[in-house]
Parts: structure tokens; sequence; C-alpha cells
């Protein structure tokens, strides 16, 4: 066998054994996932008698999401900060691991097509008497039209 092939063979596998590895990762994924990233903003409450008034704003986290092309930004309330974390971690997880698949498709469909290429018939086809299906001796080399 050609190197060159058993190497393609062995990337086909692999790649797919890291497809396999990103499905079982999206397997194990429990959910509930919630798109976008967490920010915290610190805010003045406009209050005259606040202490934000002179020193420190008020920190606010909220979850900054896009939709339609545009940015929304969903308050979060403190007692949510740590399921809603979560919750967008595992969607950024998610979407990392579907990334990866579709790229890992596109490796393989490219493997397989330069295995089809290195493992096709060289032409013109040729009977057992050396003959071609002309009739006439086969030029090696020669494409038939
Ligand atoms: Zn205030």
């Amino acid at each position: 066998m050609q190197p060159d092939i058993s190497r393609l063979r062995q990337q086909l596998l692999q790649t797919e054994e890291s497809r396999a590895d990103s499905v079982e990762a999206i397997l194990g994924e429990q959910g509930p996932f919630r798109s976008g990233s967490l920010v915290t903003v610190v805010r003045k409450c406009g209050k005259p008698t606040c202490h934000c008034a002179t020193g420190h704003g008020h920190p606010a986290v909220y979850l900054s999401t896009k939709q339609g092309g545009k940015t929304r930004m969903v308050y979060v309330p403190a007692d949510c900060v740590e399921s809603v974390t979560q919750h967008a971690q595992g969607y950024r997880r998610l979407r990392t691991h579907r990334a990866r698949l579709a790229k890992l498709a596109q490796e393989s469909l490219r493997i397989i097509d330069s295995l089809q290429e290195a493992l096709s018939a060289e032409q013109p086809m040729r009977t057992k008497g050396g003959r071609n299906d002309n009739g006439r001796r086969s030029k090696p080399g020669r494409k038939r039209s």
C-alpha cells in the first residue's frame, strides 16, 4: 500500500474520533442553555442622598444578548447570577462543539476526496489479454476520449 493512502486512512479515523468526542460532549450537556454573556455595569441610581452620588455607583449584572443583530441587555437579579452564568457557559460549550463538528465534517470530506483520488483506477480499461476495449493495445498514461 502507498504510504500516502495509509496516512489518509489514519487521518480519516482520527478526524472521526474527534467528531465522536464532540458528539459525546454535546450529549453530556444537560442545559438549560442561555445565549449571551454576563457583564457588570456600575450605575448611579440618581438619589441625591445615596452614597453613589459622590462615590462608587451600584454594580449590577446584565446578560448581553444579540437579537436580530441588536444587542439587548437583560438585568440579572443577584440570586440568579450563578445559574445564568452556568447556562451561558453551557450554551458557549455547545456552540463551540457545534463549530468543531462542522469543521471536522469538512475535514473528513476533504480526506475522503483525497482518498478517492489516490485510489482511482488508472485509465484506460484493460482486458486480460492486454488489449483495451477498442481491441487495440493499450498505451499506459494516455487518456482515451
Ligand atoms: Zn445610589
